[in-house]
C-alpha cells in the first residue's frame, strides 16, 4: 500500500486520475476534479456498490432524488439546528479550525498558539438562494447527505413497489458540506459523493439488522481489495453520535494519514420517518422529533398481522465514494523491485475496478495488417461490455507496459508479426501482476478475457 499521501497525489495528477479543482485559477479548497482514469475508477466502484446493494438483493430498490429540496426537509431532519462542527478562531494568526479533536488544551493547528476562542457551533450546510427573488424566505440548502431524499420519497416507493418490511432504498449522489478545514486530498472535501442505503425494518429487529449491515459492508470493502489488517471498527458513543442515531459503528480504513472513517453504519431508529411524517402523534414514536406542521404524507407502513400503521426503524450504511476511491488506491499502490534491480509502480486493482480493462497494442505503428488486427480485436472486446478497452498505437510496447502497470490495467495484448503471419493469429497476453506473457489465438481472446473478468 501507499505510505504517503504525496505519492498518491503525484500519481493521480501525472496519470489523470484526480486534479485539483479550479487549478488554473489557483485552486478551490476542498474540491477535486476526476480525470479520464478517475472517472472510470469511480464509475466502477459505484457499479460494484449498486450490484451488491441492489441487483444481488431482492429487498432493495434504487432512487435518484434531487439535490435541491424544499428547505423544510432540513428543518425537520434536524440539520438546520444541529448539523454543526465545533470551531475555534485563533487570535494570533486569524485562522479558523475544527475543534473536535481538541481536548482540554486548545492549540491552533496553524501556528501553535493557545490564544484561541472557545469552540462555537458552525453549521456545515451550504445555503443557497432559489429563484429570481432574494428575500428571507427564498433560500434552501445543498444536501449534506443523500439520505433525506430517501426518507421524503418513502411513501412514493412503498406505493409504487408494494414493499413490506424489511426492505431498503439505495442511492448514490453528490453531497455538500462546508467543511471548516478540508484536508488530506479527497478524504475531506466540500463536494463529494455518498453511497447510501436506508434499510427499513420493524422496531425490535433493528439491532439484528444493524449487526448484519456492519458485517456485510465490511465484507464488501474486502471484496474491493482492502485487506483485513487495514480495516477496523469504531463504536461511536456519547457526544460523537449524530443527532439521529441510537448507535453507530464506523468502518475505519488505514489511509496514509492514519486510521479514519470510511463508512458509517448508523441505527437511525424511527427518527427520520417520524420527523417527516404527518400525524406524528398517531404512531407512538420512540425518537424525540420536532413537531411537524408541514408534511402532507403519512410515512408509515401497515403491519398486516397487528393491523396497524407503524413507522419503521432504519439502518443506514453510508459510504463515501471519494474516500472509498482513496482507500482502494492506497491499498492497490505497490512499489516492486524487479529481478534486474529496477523498480516498478503498479496499481493492483481488483479487475472489476480497473479503469482500463485491456490495452491492445500493435507492435508496429505503420504496418497496416498489424494495425487492422489490433483495431478489430479492440472492437470485439469492447462489445463484451466489461468497461474500457483501449487501443493504443504508440509503437513502444515496453513503455506501454510500464504505463499500464501504473494505472492498473490488468491485461495488455500485443499484436505482432506472428499474429499476421502464423496460423491462428497468435497474440501475446501479458498479465499486470505476474508480468507473465502467454500466447493466445486471436479467436480465443474474447473467451480468455471474459473468463478473466467474470470469474
Ligand atoms: P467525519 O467524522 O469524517 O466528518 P462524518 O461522521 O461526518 O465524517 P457521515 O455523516 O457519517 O460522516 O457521512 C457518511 C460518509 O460520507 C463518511 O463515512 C464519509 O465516507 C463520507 N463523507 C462525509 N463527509 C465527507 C467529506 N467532507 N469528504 C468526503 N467524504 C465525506
Amino acid at each position: 500500500p501507499a505510505k504517503t499521501m504525496d505519492e498518491l497525489v503525484s500519481l493521480c495528477k501525472r496519470r489523470g486520475f484526480i486534479f485539483q479543482g479550479s487549478e488554473i485559477y489557483g485552486g478551490m479548497q476542498g474540491a477535486y476534479d476526476y480525470g479520464p482514469l478517475g472517472i472510470e475508477l469511480k464509475n466502477n466502484l459505484k457499479a460494484a456498490w449498486w450490484r451488491s446493494m441492489v441487483y444481488e438483493r431482492d429487498d432493495v430498490e434504487g432512487l435518484d432524488a434531487a439535490i435541491i429540496q424544499n428547505k423544510n426537509v432540513y428543518k425537520y431532519s434536524g440539520h438546520e439546528d444541529t448539523f454543526t462542527d465545533p470551531m475555534v478562531d485563533c487570535h494570533e494568526c486569524k485562522s479558523r479550525m475544527r475543534a473536535d479533536h481538541m481536548k482540554d488544551i486548545k492549540v491552533c493547528d496553524n501556528c501553535g498558539s493557545t490564544n484561541v476562542t472557545e469552540p462555537r457551533d458552525f453549521n456545515l450546510m451550504f445555503k443557497t438562494n432559489v429563484g429570481p427573488m432574494v428575500n428571507e424566505e427564498s433560500y434552501t440548502y445543498l444536501r449534506p447527505e443523500t439520505a433525506q431524499g430517501i426518507f421524503t420519497n418513502f411513501k412514493n416507493v412503498v406505493d409504487s413497489t408494494s414493499r413490506t418490511l424489511p426492505f431498503g432504498i439505495a442511492q448514490i449522489g453528490k453531497s455538500f458540506r462546508n467543511e471548516i478545514t478540508p484536508r488530506n486530498f479527497i478524504f475531506r472535501v466540500r463536494e463529494f459523493e455518498q453511497m447510501e442505503l436506508e434499510f427499513f425494518c420493524k422496531p425490535g429487529e433493528d439491532e439484528k439488522w444493524h449487526d448484519f449491515w456492519v458485517k456485510t459492508r465490511k465484507q464488501w470493502w474486502l471484496d474491493q481489495g482492502l485487506t483485513e489488517e487495514n480495516i477496523e471498527f469504531e463504536y461511536v458513543t456519547g457526544d460523537d453520535l449524530a443527532h439521529y442515531s441510537k448507535s453507530t459503528v464506523d468502518i475505519l480504513y488505514k489511509f496514509p494519514h492514519g486510521f479514519e472513517e470510511l463508512e458509517g453504519v448508523a441505527n437511525r431508529t424511527d427518527y427520520d420517518l417520524g420527523s417527516h411524517t404527518k400525524a406524528q402523534e398517531e404512531f407512538g414514536l420512540s425518537a424525540k422529533v420536532k413537531k411537524n406542521e408541514h408534511s402532507t404524507a403519512k410515512l408509515a407502513i401497515r403491519d398486516l398481522e397487528a393491523n396497524k400503521w407503524e413507522v419503521p426503524f432504519c439502518i443506514e450504511p453510508s459510504a463515501g465514494l471519494d474516500r472509498g476511491l482513496l482507500a482502494v488506491m492506497t491499498e492497490a499502490y505497490t512499489e516492486e523491485e524487479l529481478p534486474n534491480g529496477s523498480t516498478r509502480t503498479v496499481l493492483k486493482f481488483k479487475p472489476h475496478l480497473a479503469p482500463i480493462k485491456v490495452a491492445i497494442m500493435p507492435l508496429k505503428k505503420n504496418k497496416p495488417e498489424i494495425v487492422a488486427l489490433a483495431k478489430e480485436l479492440k472492437n470485439k472486446l469492447q462489445k463484451l461490455g466489461l468497461g474500457r478497452i483501449l487501443y493504443e498505437n504508440t509503437g513502444n510496447v515496453g513503455k506501454g507496459y510500464r504505463r499500464h502497470d501504473e494505472v492498473g490495467t490488468p491485461i495488455c495484448v500485443t499484436v505482432d508479426f506472428d499474429s499476421i503471419e502464423k496460423e491462428g493469429a497468435p497474440v501475446t497476453v501479458r498479465d499486470r501482476d505476474t508480468m507473465e506473457q502467454i500466447v493466445v489465438p486471436a479467436a480465443d481472446l474474447p473467451a480468455y478475457v471474459i473468463n478473466y473478468f467474470i470469474n
